[in-house]
């Protein structure tokens, strides 16, 4: 009978150390990657062709090389980080007119669904109107596409992606690199049999 009732108790001390394991493995895993000096400053590093996945999806948006900072004066803030592969990345913060905020990066060009008509009025960029940009898989808004607002409001998606004028801004929490979703799915060798 003391086994019946200590088995549980035995399950919830492996389940335990389990999740401590788990923690140990993610931060072995990822504190060498995060403090990583080098080839960081280089706008032209080496891992400029790492992927832009959809977070929510897994679906590939863009590559590393892909990213174009386009600064705007109307940016709350405008930071450098390393997002993807190591690469510095300018992330500015935009506000909305509801008072919400979003962090964005920009890309000169991405595998989105853009929703024209364009619109002209509280735009982030001056000169530039916009549509939203939605995942072609599972529909999640993604950020924004833009295009010069003197063009047509509604345009073809050949003439969007064939112009060197337009871009689009991406929420940062609805990517995800490649590198860091493959690592996601590695098993620690310790959980090998
Ligand atoms: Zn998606």
């Amino acid at each position: 009978m003391r086994y019946k009732r200590s088995l549980p108790l035995l399950v919830q001390q492996l389940e335990g150390l389990i999740i401590i394991m788990q923690y140990v493995s993610f931060v072995l895993l990822f504190y060498p990657a995060a403090y990583q000096p080098g080839e960081a400053c280089e706008e032209t590093g080496t891992s400029t062709d790492t992927l832009i996945l959809c977070r929510a999806c897994g679906h590939e948006l863009a590559a590393g090389v892909d990213i174009h900072f386009v600064p705007s004066r109307l940016a709350l803030s405008s930071r450098n980080d390393t997002l993807v592969g190591g690469r510095r990345v300018n992330v500015q913060l935009f506000e909305n007119p509801h008072g919400h905020q979003f962090e964005v990066i920009t890309f000169r060009k991405a595998d989105v669904t853009q929703h024209w008509p364009a619109d002209k009025h509280f735009s982030w960029f001056p000169g530039f109107s916009w549509t939203v940009a939605t995942c072609p898989r599972c529909r999640t808004h993604l950020g924004w596409a833009f295009q010069p607002s003197d063009w047509p409001d509604t345009i073809t998606k050949t003439r969007f992606e064939e112009s060197t004028h337009t871009f689009l801004a991406f929420i940062t929490h609805r990517l995800l690199t490649e590198d860091f979703a493959s690592s996601l799915l590695m098993t620690p060798k310790s959980f090998m049999s």
